[in-house]
């Protein structure tokens, strides 16, 4: 594993009461934003993913980072001279708070309607984490979310001519959810995939695979593991940005224009990262 994917584990393990500073460091440092592919926006931190994806009907936003960062990433969508007022829909990958704490303030800036699984949307109306959560004790309630609707496993949300697609991946969380559309360039259509955390992880006293709460978060991310390796995938993004290379693939974008950020492997190398942090997490946790 790489460094930045060992750190970004510390913190995820370590729990919010360990390494809430360092997280939140990371969370929130400072990234500016810049195209992917054709209609396709990075807008979120250098810790943590947001995509705008664009079109002359309204734009589609997946994420916005913790509530501390969503001050950044409406910047971030100015700077590249888009409008807020125009985000019709904010889809969520995961309702944990690093990833839709900001959610709620750049809905009430924009007035989009929210979209995400059904138990994504339960937490954030509510803004209380799930109790099924296998990281419920290190996670923090979030302020709730205005305009939340759920969707269906495979419904395509649709927008002018985007068409961006729910894939239902949980076990990281009971409402982990990956986003597919379609980004053209220079006569070029790409694949692009919003992959959502697919990390096997548990707040200390909590076991993941033994989680009486949440008995089938294993099967469920054994599944959600196969859903993305399976995806039609030419570019993607992952909810930590660090953990399918961006950072890298971004570094030669100098040099090769958009086409830096295609990978047509990149979806199979991070479910294999993602089965080996399964692998892991369950030798750890069959220790006595
Ligand atoms: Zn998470």
């Amino acid at each position: 594993m790489k460094n930045t994917l060992r750190l970004a584990a510390a913190i995820l393990l370590g729990g919010v009461s360990a390494s809430a500073a360092a997280g939140m460091a990371e969370w929130i440092a400072p990234q500016d934003p810049f195209p992917i592919y054709g209609n396709t926006y990075y807008v979120g931190t250098h810790g943590i993913s947001a995509v705008l994806i664009t079109s002359p009907a309204g734009h589609v936003l997946i994420d916005t980072g913790p509530a501390e960062a969503s001050a950044q990433i409406v910047a971030h969508i100015r700077a590249l001279g888009f409008k807020v007022e125009d985000i019709r829909y904010i889809l969520n990958g995961h309702e944990h708070f690093d990833h839709a704490g900001g959610i709620a303030a750049v809905q009430k800036m924009s007035g989009a309607v929210v979209l995400g699984s059904p138990a994504s949307v339960a937490v954030l109306r509510t803004g209380q984490p799930d109790k099924r959560d296998a990281q419920y004790p290190s996670l923090v309630p979030q302020a709730p979310v205005a305009n939340t609707r759920a969707v269906r496993d495979g419904e395509v949300v649709k927008l002018g001519p985007l068409a961006v697609t729910a894939h239902f991946t949980p076990g990281h969380t009971p409402g982990a959810t990956s986003w597919t559309w379609q980004s053209s360039e220079g006569g070029k259509m790409m694949r692009m995939v919003y992959a959502d955390s697919l990390t096997a992880v548990a707040a200390d006293g909590r076991s993941f695979s033994r989680n009486p709460l949440y008995p089938n978060a294993r099967v469920d991310v054994e599944r959600s593991i196969a859903t993305v390796e399976g995806l039609e995938c030419d570019v993607l993004v992952s909810a930590h940005p660090d953990f399918a290379d961006l950072w890298e693939r971004k570094a030669r974008q100098p040099e090769f224009g958009n086409a830096a950020f295609v990978d047509r492997d990149a979806c199979h190398k991070y479910a294999a990262d993602a089965r080996a942090w399964l692998a892991k997490t369950l030798t750890a946790e069959a220790q006595p």
